[in-house]
């Protein structure tokens, strides 16, 4: 170092050999097989520059994710290969995270995955935000429940954020994930809303992630409006079967849970 670099320089220094790529500079990612990032090698983090982690930062701001959940849920973490699971539940955790990483690839039409709690839909929905901040596109995680919750306290007349405002972003968000479709209360308010919310995305045909626990019947027992939009040919429906895996909730970033 010759004294003019400042902090920022001095916190790159060689000998902080970045473990994630050992210094190489470029990482593979763990995807399977047939998955179109299968071999390819990508620049690591640690060669972003500064004006790349301000937009990563800004992007992470946005996603209504904190830095520990994306850094924690990423496709690289998600383990397709569960030893505590048959062979049936693995197939269906493959499936699914395929079809996550095909839809964080390229984000089009909906994608509606279904499966206990703790089957690793959280977590799929995370990477699915964390990889479109990496590709430095924008994706709007919310969780159903809080979703309505800060609508219906922006439409109380004493709110400090417009409500309008707020739905709107929500309507409109490039990329929507819907995370936990189910868990909230079905009052008939939060039933118009998230109506609305879904025809709007479905007539625009923006691209939205939606988890739920419910199956498919449920949907239609709870949401029978909401359950004709989800049945559209454009939704890729990717249930995951696994019985039995209700006891590992420990990866999903929400405490507010069902009781069951
Ligand atoms: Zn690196």
């Amino acid at each position: 170092m010759n004294g003019d670099g400042g902090s920022r320089l001095e916190a790159e220094e060689p000998e902080d050999r970045c473990p994630n790529c050992d210094g190489l500079g470029w990482v593979e990612r763990r995807v399977p097989l047939g998955h179109p990032d299968f071999g390819e090698l990508f620049p690591c983090r640690c060669r972003e520059s500064a004006a790349d982690r301000e937009r990563m930062q800004r992007l992470q701001n946005y996603s209504g994710l904190t830095k520990g959940m994306l850094d924690r849920m990423t496709f690289e973490t998600f383990n397709v290969r569960r030893h505590d699971i048959n062979s049936e539940g693995q197939g269906y955790l493959q499936r699914a995270y395929l079809a996550a990483t095909t839809f964080a690839t390229h984000p089009e039409g909906w994608l509606l995955i279904t499966g206990e709690h703790g089957t690793g839909k959280t977590h799929l929905a995370v990477a699915v935000v964390e990889h479109c901040i990496r590709n430095g596109l924008p994706a709007l995680f919310t969780f159903v429940p809080d979703l309505l919750d800060h609508l219906r306290a922006a439409f109380s007349p004493n709110s400090q954020v417009q409500y309008d405002q707020l739905f709107e972003q929500v309507k409109s968000t490039p990329l929507l994930i819907l995370d936990d479709l189910g868990a909230e209360t079905s009052t008939p308010w939060a039933k118009e809303k998230l109506y609305q919310l879904v025809v709007h995305r479905h007539n625009s045909r923006l691209p939205t992630m939606i988890t739920t626990y419910l199956e498919i019947d449920e949907i239609e027992a709870a949401h029978p409006r909401l359950s004709s939009r989800l049945m559209d040919t454009f939704v890729n429906w990717v249930p995951i079967g696994i019985p039995d895996y209700r006891d590992n909730r420990r990866d999903h970033p929400n405490s507010r849970r069902r009781g069951t």
